[in-house]
Parts: structure tokens; C-alpha cells; sequence
């Protein structure tokens, strides 16, 4: 029988359930239920496979979506999961953590008007079930080169890289100075959003495949840099971008004023019983909680402080919400969690009491003014505004600058005018850094941005090094 085209009219987008927010509000696990084979069947059905996939050309990784977006309505899993690992080194992390709205999603031509495919949670479907029903990348065609390449950092960036290099015959063998792998995926995102056993599985998976680990390992510290430059045929950088970026307030050291990572960090340590010291945990129990900033970082945050039974949580954000960084569906998530949204708030400084603790943050109101070159309107404080917004703790989650290791000076490794690794996509051997035998891709090299753009220039980095090694 043809296949009826106008699917998407009868069948409505639909995502995945979430869980009662009582018990969101309570735990650090995923709010979203799987969707059950027959939901994603009729979901990958609303596909036009509109020949020319917007969609597609938007997933930073290039995936086949409208292809494996047919196998999985055919129910064909394994094939669909064989072809998603051919595009995408975290097809499954990306499905639960890429901004949909922004990418794939976002370009799907029945966006506007009927709602888009569920892309990304399929794209979850399909590698979580096919590894549950036994399902492992096929690496029969592969061949040894009797090459290797130290790889620093488990993060996308590093993940992506090994997974090419393995695939084509080149031995990786991945450097990360935590005990897990995974990077920001692990330590930064909250189990709420991505399990962390997704990344245990995946270390397994990686490890079947040939990629080694070398884990609890910081290059620079616990073995020299030197080392693996002299031992391995290429060295790829994979190690992010860390140094967070200050607010420039006065008080802004005060006991109660906290950085989001450090808070994110600490958590997730906590939870998956890593942590060394009781007193890094920061616990907003019972607290008033001011999150400052409106990307990922801050509504991981906020999340994070409700689960931890804080009494009230307020992101105040300096521009306007459709003006805020992160994604959609995260600010939405946060605020069915109880999460106070402020707009058009500027921080000045945080406010202290008598013993110098923080007690709140003196805010100003803005309103957005003309638009700048790239069409973006700056907030601009309005007069007679100022008033003291109050907290027992204050979480600064303004963003990352990039954290350069002293050492890549010593090794001829050029960075640009902000601290990024300089490694062009387009140079002669891609992501290759003014060290010929050096490449380095993630967040390092564009500056703190998303898991799928790292997980693609670690991918391409690797095809620089496999052009390089000339295999
Ligand atoms: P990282 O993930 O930072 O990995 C770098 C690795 O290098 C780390 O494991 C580190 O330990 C290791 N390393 C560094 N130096 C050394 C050394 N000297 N020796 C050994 N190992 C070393 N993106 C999204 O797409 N969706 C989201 O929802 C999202 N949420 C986020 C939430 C938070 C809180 C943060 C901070 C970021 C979020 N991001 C999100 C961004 C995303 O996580 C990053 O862009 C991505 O992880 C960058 O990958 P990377 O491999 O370049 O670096
Ligand atoms: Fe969409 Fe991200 Fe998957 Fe690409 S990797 S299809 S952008 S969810």
C-alpha cells in the first residue's frame, strides 16, 4: 500500500511523558518516560522525507534522520542504530540533551505548522533499545594500521575523535583526569537530564570497540605532555573550556556566593558516591536560592537546588525570556518544577549582612534597547529601579572562558585572542594546531557551546589525523 503522506495531519506530534512532578522535584533522575515501539513507530511516520532535509543539514553532525527516521517505523532497530553510530559518536546523549528546538527540530519543515517530528527523542529510542536488545556498532570491516593516538579528555570532543580513529584501524588510547568518562556529560549536565549510567554503558561499549582509557590521569601532572608526544603517531586536545566567567560585583567572594560548576560537580559527586571531601557539597536545603544567568548552566542549576529541597529558586536573567541562551524545554522543565523566573534584572553587586555573608543580590530592572550589529538588543538599566532582590545563596552561572594548560605554549600550540586552541576546520589537515602533530577540537577550540559540536570536531579532528598519518 502507498504510503499515506499526510500522516502528520492525522497523527499528532507527541513527546515523550514525563513523570508527576512531585517526583521530578525529588530526584536526580531523567523526567522523561520512554516512549513506547508503537508511539515511536507513528511518530517516525509523521516523516514526509521532504527531500530536501532541512533537518539534516541543521544536526550539526549531519545525521541520516529522515532514513533512520523509516527503519525505526519498519521496527528495523538494529539497522536504524547502525546507521545512526555511522553520523553520530552519542546518538542516545544527544537525542536526551541537544537543543531540538534550535537544530533539528527547529528545521523540520512541519515545525511551524503541525509540529515537528520527534527527532530527538527517537534518535534516543533507537540507540537505548538496540543496545538493550544486544545490539553493538559493527566493527567486523576493520582493519589495524599499527598506529596510535593519545586522545586528552573523555569529553564529546575526545569521545568523537576515538570513535572514528578505532573505527578506521588507529589505536586511541583517551587521557582524562576524572575517574569517568564522559567530560561535562558526567560531571556538568544532571543525572535529570542524562542518566549516568548512559555513559557507564557507553564506557563499556567504547571499550569493546578498542578505545582504552587511562582514567584518574591529568596530562601535565600525573604523566608529561612529552610523553605522548614522543610515544604516539598524533595527539589530539579534547579538554574544554573551564575558567568561569565572573560578574565583576563587589562581594562577589562572599561565604554563600557560589560557581555553578563547582555546585554541579559536587552534586553529581555526591550521587554517584565519587566524593572525596563532604565539605565541597554545597546543599540549598531549606535556602532561598538566586540563580544569576539564562543558559544551560543556570537551569541545571536551579533544578538542581529544588531537588535539593531549597525553599524557594529564582533565575534572574538580564535580558528578556525569548532573549535567553538556553533551551526551550529546559526553561520550561524548570518552571513546572516550581522555578521562579525574574526578566530584565541586572545584578550589580551582591548584598552582605553584618557577618559578610551574602543576603541577596542589588538589582536594577532593564529594558532592551536598540539593536546592535548582529541584531541583538542590549538591556539597559532603568532609572530608579534599584531595590535588593534576597537570598541565603547566590549561584553565579554566567558562562565558561576558555582555560588554556600553561604547557601549550612549550609545544608551539598557538591560541587566538580569547584563549581558544587554534586548530581551523578548514585548514590542510582539519582541526590540526600550529603543531603539525597536535589537533584539538571541542570546546577548547570554539569556545563553550553544545555536545554535538564537540562530538563533530573531535569526529572531524580525527579525519585530519587519519589524512595526516596518511592511513
Ligand atoms: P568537556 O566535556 O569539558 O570534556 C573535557 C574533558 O577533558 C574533561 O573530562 C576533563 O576532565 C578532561 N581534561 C581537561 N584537562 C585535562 C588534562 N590536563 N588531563 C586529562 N584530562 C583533562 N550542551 C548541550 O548540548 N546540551 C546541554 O543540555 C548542555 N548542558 C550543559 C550544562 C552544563 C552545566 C555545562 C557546563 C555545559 C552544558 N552543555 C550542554 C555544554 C556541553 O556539555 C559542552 O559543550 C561539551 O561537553 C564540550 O565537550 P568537550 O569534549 O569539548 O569538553
Ligand atoms: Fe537533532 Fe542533535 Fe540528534 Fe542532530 S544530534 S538529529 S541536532 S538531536
Amino acid at each position: 500500500m502507498a504510503k499515506n503522506v499526510y500522516q502528520f495531519v492525522d497523527v499528532e506530534r507527541i513527546d515523550p511523558p514525563k513523570k508527576p512532578i512531585a517526583a521530578r522535584r525529588s530526584a536526580f533522575a531523567e523526567i522523561y518516560q520512554p516512549m513506547s515501539d508503537s508511539q515511536v513507530q507513528g511518530q517516525a511516520d509523521r516523516c514526509l522525507d521532504c527531500g530536501n532535509p532541512y533537518c539534516e543539514w541543521k544536526c550539526p553532525v549531519h545525521n541520516f534522520i529522515p532514513q533512520w527516521l523509516k527503519l525505526a517505523n519498519e521496527g528495523r532497530i538494529f539497522e536504524a542504530a547502525e546507521l545512526s553510530s555511522k553520523t553520530n559518536t552519542l546518538p542516545e546523549v544527544c537525542g536526551r540533551v541537544c537543543p531540538q528546538d534550535r537544530l533539528c527540530e527547529g528545521a523540520c519543515t512541519l515545525n511551524d505548522d503541525f509540529g515537528a517530528v520527534t527527532i530527538g527523542s527517537i534518535e534516543k529510542y533507537i540507540t537505548d533499545t538496540a543496545f538493550k536488545q544486544g545490539w553493538r556498532p559493527d566493527m567486523s570491516g576493520v582493519v589495524d594500521t599499527g598506529k596510535k593516538v593519545a586522545v586528552i579528555g573523555a569529553g564529546p570532543a575526545g569521545l568523537g575523535c576515538a570513535d572514528i580513529l578505532v573505527r578506521n584501524g588507529v589505536k586511541p588510547v583517551v587521557f582524562d583526569k576524572y575517574a569517568k568518562i564522559g567530560g561535562l556529560l558526567t560531571f556538568g549536565i544532571p543525572a535529570f537530564k542524562l542518566e549516568k549510567e548512559v555513559m557507564d554503558l557507553r564506557h563499556d561499549i567504547f571499550t569493546e570497540m578498542g578505545i582504552e582509557f587511562v582514567l584518574n590521569t591529568e596530562v601535565g601532572k600525573d604523566i608529561a605532555f612529552e610523553q605522548l608526544l614522543n610515544e604516539y603517531d598524533a595527539v589530539f586536545l579534547g579538554m574544554g573550556t573551564y575558567k568561569y566567567m565572573k560578574g565583576g560585583f563587589a562581594n562577589e567572594s562572599a561565604s554563600g556566593v557560589y560557581e555553578a560548576l563547582p555546585y554541579l560537580i559536587a552534586n553529581t559527586n555526591r550521587q554517584i558516591g565519587l566524593e572525596q571531601n563532604a565539605d565541597d557539597f554545597i546543599d540549598m536545603q531549606g535556602k532561598s536560592v538566586v540563580v544569576l544567568g539564562g543558559g544551560d548552566t543556570a537551569m541545571d542549576c536551579v533544578r538542581t537546588a529544588v531537588r535539593q529541597g531549597a525553599k524557594r529558586v529564582i533565575c534572574a536573567y538580564r535580558r528578556d525570556e525569548q532573549n535567553m541562551p538556553g533551551s526551550k524545554r529546559e526553561v520550561q522543565n524548570a518552571r513546572e518544577e516550581g522555578v521562579e523566573f525574574m526578566f530584565n534584572l541586572q545584578p550589580s553587586d551582591i548584598a552582605i549582612d553584618e557577618n559578610g555573608n551574602a543576603c541577596g543580590v542589588h538589582m536594577v530592572k532593564t529594558e532592551l534597547g536598540p539593536a546592535d550589529a548582529a541584531g541583538r538588543r542590549s538591556p539597559q538599566a532603568v532609572e530608579g529601579s534599584e531595590h535588593i532582590l534576597e537570598a541565603d545563596a547566590v549561584i553565579i552561572a554566567f558562562g565558561f572562558q576558555p582555560s588554556p594548560s600553561d604547557w601549550f605554549a612549550d609545544y608551539g600550540v598557538i591560541l587566538d585572542e580569547k584563549g581558544r586552541v587554534r586548530a581551523p576546520r578548514n585548514g590542510k589537515f582539519a582541526y590540526q594546531t600550529s603543531n603539525p602533530k597536535i589537533f584539538a577540537g571541542g570546546d577548547m577550540v570554539r569556545g563553550s557551546d553544545l555536545v554535538v559540536t564537540a562530538i563533530d570536531e573531535g569526529r572531524k579532528a580525527a579525519d585530519g589525523i587519519l589524512d595526516y598519518l596518511n592511513v
